[in-house]
């Protein structure tokens, strides 16, 4: 079906870069359009009436009209703008984090209704969670998963036999768990515990809200950061760019006015 010459929709802003002297080039999720690139013309010009609604990390009802090569967004309205996300440098950062996966995991104009829902949820949970690693965590998994690259959780990728309670190994090239026996096969496996195993199952199958209920030590929370990680990296082939924004500003996580240097921290993390 042809596009219309005019359309509206809603909108997350997961990046903006300049265009000329005032113009931006701003990358949306949407939810039946999927990722689309827009531009939105003077939105860097102070008096802007589409520009403001158009700031990374908001959620926008947009109009968008046809153009030659990106459509333009001709006009936009805030329709959620996760406050509590501005106010700390810690849940901006994870925010950032968020918005950049998406970004890269996800081709243009390819509809995935599952992945907007779950980076508006995880937006939403990120304002109020008490452990934002946990949120994290929870995010990565299902956002492999909706792309088709859920890993197998539940028996060895090699000989297909239940894995038992005991440490057995995951191989982000294969996609899944290997038990110790196959292991030995393959020489890029990272060990995970009963425990990391556990809690990648129980994100699996529980709502957003539960799985960011659930206490866990440190060690088991970096060991599924690590794994996460690792996992993002190998199908991604390259490293997310603001990994390094978490690991810097993770330690001094206490509740930060970022209001003094917010407009800064957007810039460079838009460039
Ligand atoms: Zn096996």
């Amino acid at each position: 079906m042809a596009k219309p010459r005019v359309y509206k929709t809603e909108a997350i802003v997961l990046k903006r870069t300049n265009l000329g002297e005032a113009d931006s080039i701003i990358t949306l999720y949407t939810p039946n359009l999927g990722k689309i690139r827009a531009i939105a013309k003077g939105a860097r010009r102070p008096k802007s009436k589409i520009g403001g609604h158009l700031d990374l990390l908001t959620q926008s009802a947009l109009l968008l009209a046809q153009g030659q090569n990106l459509d333009i967004i001709t006009q936009s309205q805030t329709s959620e703008s996760f406050p509590l996300i501005r106010r700390d440098l810690w849940r901006t950062t994870c925010a950032i984090y968020v918005a950049e996966l998406v970004d890269q995991f996800t081709p243009e104009h390819v509809e995935n209704y599952p992945v907007y829902k779950l980076l508006q949820t995880t937006l939403l949970r990120l304002c109020e969670a008490r452990d934002n690693e946990l949120v994290l965590r929870y995010f990565e998994l299902h956002l492999v998963g909706h792309l088709g690259f859920q890993p197998e959780l539940y028996q060895c990728i090699a000989c297909k036999s239940p894995l038992a309670q005991e440490r057995n190994f995951f191989s982000a090239s294969g996609g899944g768990m290997l038990c110790p026996k196959c292991t030995r096969k393959e020489s890029l496996v990272r060990p995970v515990s009963v425990e990391a195993l556990k809690v990648m199952r129980f994100f699996l199958t529980t709502d957003h809200i539960s799985a960011s209920r659930l206490r866990i030590s440190p060690d088991l929370s970096l060991e599924l950061e690590q794994l996460m990680r690792e996992y993002t990296r190998y199908l991604l082939e390259r490293e997310v760019k603001s990994v390094g924004f978490l690991d810097r500003i993770r330690g001094e996580a206490a509740p930060t006015d970022l209001n003094a240097d917010r407009s800064s921290y957007f810039s460079r993390s838009t460039t």
